[in-house]
This record gives C-alpha cells, structure tokens and sequence, in this order.
C-alpha cells in the first residue's frame, strides 16, 4: 500500500519565532508591537553594533534581496529602516519542542530533520478519514489533514508552516518547499512531470551547488532533464550520488520514516465497537483483536511496551481507563493480552462499553536495555533466547507478506 507522507516545514522559523516573542512580551505589557514577519526585518549578529551575518530574514526583506548568511552591513545598506532582533537558541529549542508534541498527536511516526522541520507518516490517520468519508479519496483527505494541522499549529502556536504531500520523503520534501508561506502542496510520483521536472536542477533535494554546476555543464538544465539522462553517464560524472540524483528525480525514494531520533511516547488502539457490549467474553474478544493489531504496530516500529492500559468508553460516554507497569517489556500479542484481560475485569464496572482502547505505553526501542527483577531474570533467560530467536523470524516474515500472516500458537 502507498503510504501517505508529511513533510512540515516552519515558514522562516526563527523569524516566526522571533516576531510571534515579541508579539506575546508587548501583550503581557499592554503595549502594541509590530509583527516582524510584516515589515523587512532579520534576526541574527549584533544588535547593537549592527555587525555579523543574518541568520533569517522576514519575506519583505527577502523582497528587498536580503538572504541569510548575508553580513548585516550588507542588509542595512540594501534596507535602512530593517529592524533586527537577536537569536534566541532556547527560545527556538522550546518552540520547536512544542510543534513536534503537537504533531505527534496526529501521529507517532515522526521523523524530525531539524530544529524546524520533520517528516510524518500519516497513512493511518489519513486512510481512516478516507474510511470514514464516503466522499473523501486517500489524497483528498491527506489535504484535508494537512490543512487542519496547519491550522492547528497556527492557532495553538501563533506561526505558520508548509506541508509537503506524497507517497516517499524525497517528493513530500520537494513539495513543502513550492510556493511559501502557509501552504500545503502535493508531489505525488504521477504529479512530478507537472510539476518537479521544469523545475532548475538546483532546486533537486540533494543537488548541491557543486553537482548542479557539473549537471550544467553536461546540459541538464531542469530536473527533467535530469530524469531522461543515462544513469550510467551520471555515474561516470558524480558517482554514485550521480544515481541517486537519477531517481529522486524520477520521484523515487525512500517512504520509511524512521522514529529513532524523535521516540514516541505511546501507540495506542482503540475501536468503537459495533453494538454495546455488555458481555465479559465479547470484550475479551475484541481487546484480543486490538492487542494483536497494537502488537503489529510494535512490531512495525521496534518497540517494546513496558506499560499496558486499558480504556473504556461506556454508551453514556463517560470513560475510565486503568494502567500497569510490566515486569518485562513486550510487544507479544498474548502477553499484553493477558495484561489487557486482567486490567479490564478490574476496571469494568458492568455498564455497556461503547468504545475500547488498550494502549502500549513507557516504549523502549530494539537495543534499550529492558529492566527485569533478578528473580525473573533467571526465569526468563532460558525462554528469552528461544523466543527472540521466533520473534525475529516472525518479524522477517511479516516483514515481506504482512502483518496477518502468520501468529504465534498462543496468540489467536
Ligand atoms: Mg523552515
């Protein structure tokens, strides 16, 4: 299945950052401010003796040629009346910090590039809106989600971002960075002859200064151009990086968003279910289905939960939900099953659930050292092995034909 793939990017951040500061002090001082981003203005050198090198510049001072890295003598000149305010690293830090929290409430598979930009996967938000909607196709609702995070972001945060839409990294990349700011474009791989190929071989993800010089002087001017040229010529002028360029620009690259650096907290599950339950065997059942469905995600991420919880939303709508720690970390379907039973008889109080969750939390990742009792430890040691050793053979196999194929004899 295509995977549907955000690329966020905050518009000019630590100006953005700056001016949304400054406008919140002369709040809380009752005093009107200018908002920076409206008038030319930069951040970065010294205010004072107005020397060193822009580190961002406002949209009217870009109008007015200003660039970052350009010394600060040199923007003055262009721009007189340029109001410049200094960085402020702990400030970005923190902005930062608060735009990917927000982001992971959309989703957990967030891959963050640096301090104002990050990929998300959100082919699972996405598809189940285009589940829900009749109307509403995978890459209408992508649009959709894309818009209401942007919203978001400038509501809760008070700044504006680009959202780039495709199917790989490359081409998600590729479209945040069309037509700025506060805007969302799509790139899918049937939309880059349309709309990546006219485009100068410069603006390729990945061509830098240097290759897009060589790729000039053998006549390929537009990443199209790039698209229809021999790889093998390309090889023979840039190597292997001269294929790589090839298939970014024929829209190929990779779609998998690596959570390592940014780690998610949580993965959860849940399900409104079809009628009201009131039966212990029918919840049973279904915490099965969403324990195996939450031990797949698990899977799909490398991650182990060292804590199980179980939510409840009963027909009058209130909700309850009951947690545990684990004495040893687990993605087994089986083993937070029987964690997620338990949890349940003890939470449930007899009134109709409506809706059920289990949530995988405190996650650690492949090579985390796992905390265990001593006790257990010799316990386990033996069954540890032999059951990694089936756990890695069944992560190959539901690697290559899916998460369904194939359970362990405990698990159904
Ligand atoms: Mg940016």
């Amino acid at each position: 299945m295509n995977k549907t793939i955000f690329h966020i990017d905050v518009n000019s951040a630590f100006l953005s950052w700056s001016a949304v500061e400054e406008l919140n002090k002369a709040k809380r001082e009752g005093r009107t401010a200018v908002d920076l981003r409206t008038v030319p203005s930069i951040v970065g050198g010294d205010v004072k003796k107005r020397r060193g090198i822009v580190t961002a510049a406002s949209i009217p001072a870009k109008k007015l040629g200003i660039r970052t890295a350009q010394p600060v003598t040199d923007a003055f000149r262009l721009c007189p009346e340029l109001i410049i305010v200094k960085s402020d690293f702990g400030l970005y830090r923190a902005r930062s910090a608060e735009l990917m929290e927000l982001l992971c409430g959309y989703s957990q598979i967030l891959q963050k590039m640096s301090i104002d930009e990050c990929y998300l996967d959100v082919t699972d938000p996405v598809s189940k809106m285009a589940e829900t909607h009749r109307d509403t196709d995978v890459r209408m609702a992508a649009i959709k989600l894309a818009h209401e995070i942007k919203g978001q972001v400038h509501d809760q945060l008070g700044f504006t971002v680009n959202i780039g839409i495709s199917s790989n990294k490359v081409l998600a990349k590729m479209a945040s960075d069309f037509e700025k700011p506060d805007k969302v474009h799509t790139l899918y791989p049937d939309e880059i002859q349309e709309k990546m190929w006219p485009l100068p071989v410069g603006h390729l993800y990945m061509a830098g200064k240097a290759s897009a010089r060589k790729l000039e002087s053998l006549g390929i001017l537009t990443i199209g151009d790039l698209a229809q040229s021999d790889p093998v010529m390309l090889e023979s002028h840039l190597k292997s990086h001269g294929r790589t360029l090839w298939e970014y620009a024929r829209g190929r690259a990779g779609d998998v968003v690596r959570t390592d650096r940014w780690k998610a907290k949580s993965e959860s599950v849940e399900r409104t279910l079809p009628r009201d339950c009131i039966d212990l065997a029918d919840a049973f059942q279904e915490l099965s289905k969403l324990c195996r469905e939450l031990s797949g995600r698990l899977y799909n991420h490398s991650f182990r939960a060292c804590e199980i919880a179980v939510l409840i939303k009963y027909a009058d709508f209130t909700s309850a939900s009951h947690q545990r720690q684990l004495i040893t970390a687990t993605r087994e379907a089986a083993e937070m099953e029987a964690e997620a039973r338990t949890l349940f008889e003890e939470l449930w109080d007899g009134r109709p659930v409506r809706l059920l969750g289990v949530r995988a939390g405190k996650l650690v990742t492949e090579g985390e050292p796992v905390q265990m009792s001593l006790a257990d430890f010799a316990k386990e040691r033996a069954a540890y092995s032999k059951k990694q050793k089936a756990d890695n053979a069944m992560k190959q196999i539901r690697g290559r034909f899916g998460q369904d194929v194939i359970y362990r004899g405990d698990e159904t």
